[in-house]
């Protein structure tokens, strides 16, 4: 029989609407003569609901953003020895869903990126797309992130780390931390992503709003010195089928007006392409270009990244590279900029769908 997918969708986190739009295009995308696909999706106060398989209502309407229909029928995850993962639907009883072969976990942020979702995963004994739970939160936290890159010989921007506790009892050492970065600095929720929470601070007096704003979306913040004048530079990884070395895509780099002052929520989702300008390839020299591809595998594999993953970069006018973020379940609808630098490397959407749930099939179950 075929394999049966769950494209689990939506979710608690700030990019919910985001997270539906994806699932549309990748219930689109998936080869139904090739899979069983049940879709499942997460409310925004996190309860599991199966969902009609109707792509054609997880688009942006009139304005309308899309999010999971809470109507739909309870699910809850129970582990079974035989059949893996089950869908119990307390109304119809165990086996009114069955076996779940692979779950494609389309969520961005916490609860979904962040290895929370894949730890419940493991433990029941499912297969899944993307990156493990290590992986997935480590990549997440942009403090231990750096961390981790920084031990593995990666160049990143100077930070500091605020934590509840430090700005809570010790606002004075947090600022002089800050300080002692120079301004101006970026001030981050240490778990987000689509640029939500994020300031660029140009002078002390402004770093507490900054700092409480981070904070609306995450207790821990990360403050980090900016980086000037600098080129936004992106390159996809994907785990390769025959256990090799993972591939890198074509590079890109994203160009957004100076009116901009960083590359914000605004710049990412709202304007169109008259303000941003995704590059691709990017025009940059071969060996620049080849440095980005090969960083890009080095730091997918130094995190232990399985999958997929983008990987950001700030080039610098001296030509020297910094490793911004690794991000392992990126914005993935066909105009995202993951999709394109693989459509771009001759890979289309549909094959990328497809090469991920071949990925997840094919992957031990347990320690890897
Ligand atoms: P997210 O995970 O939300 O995308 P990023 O760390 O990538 O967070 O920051 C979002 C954007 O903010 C970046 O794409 C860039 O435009 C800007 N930015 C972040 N950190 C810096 C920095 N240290 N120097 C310059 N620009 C930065
Ligand atoms: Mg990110
Ligand atoms: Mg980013």
């Amino acid at each position: 029989s075929k394999p049966r997918v769950a494209v689990v969708f939506g979710g608690r986190s700030s990019e919910h609407a985001v997270s539906c739009v994806t699932a549309g295009s990748v219930l689109r995308a998936l080869d139904r003569d090739k899979y069983d696909v049940v879709p499942i999706g997460i409310t925004t106060d996190g309860r599991w609901v199966l969902e009609r398989d109707e792509p054609e209502r997880l688009v942006i309407q009139a304005g309308r953003l899309p999010e999971v229909d809470e109507k739909g029928t309870a699910v809850v995850l129970a582990n079974d020895d035989e059949r893996g993962l089950v869908c119990l639907d307390p109304a119809a009883g165990p086996t009114a869903l069955g076996r779940i072969d692979v779950v494609f976990p389309v969520l961005h942020g916490p609860f979904g990126e962040d290895g929370t979702l894949q730890g419940l995963l493991e433990m029941a004994g499912v297969r899944y797309v993307g990156a493990g739970v290590l992986a997935s939160a480590v990549a997440m936290d942009k403090h231990y992130a750096k961390l981790i890159l920084q031990a593995n010989g990666f160049p990143v921007a100077p930070y500091t780390v605020i934590t509840r506790r430090a700005w809570e009892t010790d606002r004075a050492a947090c600022q002089e931390a800050v300080d002692s970065l120079g301004y101006p600095v970026f001030v981050k929720p240490a778990r987000g992503g689509s640029s939500i929470g994020i300031t660029k601070v140009r002078q002390r007096a402004d770093l507490p709003e900054a700092v409480e704003e981070a904070r609306r979306y995450d207790p821990k913040v990360v403050v980090e010195a900016a980086v000037l004048n600098a080129r936004e530079i992106e390159c996809g990884v994907l785990e390769s089928l025959d256990g090799g070395r993972p591939e890198a895509s074509v590079v890109a780099e994203i160009c957004y007006d100076t009116e901009y002052e960083f590359y914000d929520f605004q710049a990412k989702y709202l304007d169109d392409e008259t303000h941003v300008d995704l590059r691709l390839p990017a025009d940059l020299e071969p060996s620049v270009a080849q440095e980005v591809q090969d960083m890009a595998i080095r730091a997918f594999e130094a995190l232990s990244v399985e999958g997929l993953a983008r990987v950001d970069f700030f080039l610098r006018e001296d030509g020297t590279l910094l490793l911004n973020e690794i991000n392992t379940m990126p914005g993935f609808t066909p105009y995202s900029m993951f999709p394109r630098m693989w459509a771009a490397s001759g890979l289309d959407y549909p094959s990328l769908v497809d090469r991920l749930v071949q990925l997840a099939l094919r992957r031990p179950l347990g320690l890897r």
